[in-house]
């Protein structure tokens, strides 16, 4: 039986530490962190997300200003928003939840984001300094599953990892953060043959495609390493991508959703803005 690896205790030991650089700072008499979400519409999994980024930031210390802005709000405006708060010294950290609705252009609206600010590492200059190995913000989500890797003491060095999903905000800057642990990674997309075949062949097996359960014992390897990034909802339960019951008699370790990755994704959240906040003021880092 696969040993659990808890995204939500190790996001604990995160806040915690984050937490008490909070009190470090204000027993300097310094401002607190301030972190900025701007939510575009009443999407209901964003609407969750933001709350859950909210709550996060006032248990750590931070101020976190929520900005709800209206469905149909156009680009002109919400452009006017974000220089607003890259103008704004009080704001560390800058989010733009994603996704945006239909009309209005995600990487456009992220390009405006002050780099320094751009605390879910998304913007074209944080995205190009992840590829070139250069100190930058890194997405959140992909920072999480490292750091989640990391709390089980294996060496990477050489280990072949597999990440199921090519997307900009998971599988494609994690399979950087892979390599640059010395994994030997191969990214699986929609297009891919043989996928189950090539998944077998990993040691660590990473799946962030949003199909509830998709991947079951025949995918995976005996002993592997698994991450399950999906969160997706069956009869109003949240399910991973990948099915727990079985792969968890196959592998090594697993994440659980709910309670793996997601809490690790907020903790980096936070990490970010501590990073971005000692990046303009200074401070114990
Ligand atoms: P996305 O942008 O929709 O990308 C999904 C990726 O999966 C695409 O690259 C797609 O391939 C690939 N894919 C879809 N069906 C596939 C299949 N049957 N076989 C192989 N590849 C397939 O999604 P995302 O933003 O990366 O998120 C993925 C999942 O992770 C979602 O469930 C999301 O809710 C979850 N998520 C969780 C967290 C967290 O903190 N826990 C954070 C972010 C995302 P193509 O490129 O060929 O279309």
């Amino acid at each position: 039986m696969a040993e659990v690896i808890s995204g939500s205790e190790l996001a604990l030991q995160f806040k915690e530490k984050i937490a008490y650089k909070v009190q470090q700072l204000q027993r300097q008499g310094k401002p607190k962190p301030t972190l900025a979400v701007i939510l575009v519409g009443n999407h209901p999994s964003s609407v969750s997300y933001v709350k859950g980024k909210d709550k996060a930031c006032k248990e750590v210390g931070f101020y976190s200003r929520m900005i709800h802005l209206a469905q149909d709000i156009c680009e002109e405006d919400l452009s006017e928003v974000i220089i607003n708060l890259n103008n704004d010294d009080e704001v560390d950290g800058i989010l733009v939840q994603m996704p945006l609705p239909k009309h209005l252009d995600p990487l456009r609206m992220i390009s405006l984001i002050n780099p320094n600010k751009d605390v879910d590492g998304l913007h074209p200059i944080n995205v190009g300094k992840l590829y070139l190995g250069l100190k930058g913000f890194k997405p959140c989500t992909p920072l999480g599953i490292i750091e989640l890797l990391k709390s089980i003491h294996v060496d990477f060095t050489g280990l072949k990892a597999v990440v199921v999903g090519r997307s900009y905000l998971v599988g494609n800057p994690l399979s950087k953060l892979l390599q640059d642990l010395n994994c030997t990674v191969t990214i699986c997309h929609s297009a891919t043959k043989n996928i189950k075949e090539i998944c077998k062949t990993a040691d660590i097996l990473v799946v962030a495609i949003g199909k509830a359960q998709y991947v079951d014992a025949s995918f995976v390897k005996e002993g592997a390493i698994v991450i399950d990034v999906g969160i997706n909802k069956i009869d109003n339960h949240l399910v991973g991508d990948v099915c727990f019951e079985e792969v968890s008699k196959v592998c090594s370790y697993i994440t659980p959703v709910p309670k793996g990755v997601g809490p690790m994704t907020i903790a980096m959240l936070l990490q970010n803005t501590l990073d971005s906040y000692y990046l303009a003021k200074g401070g114990i880092e």
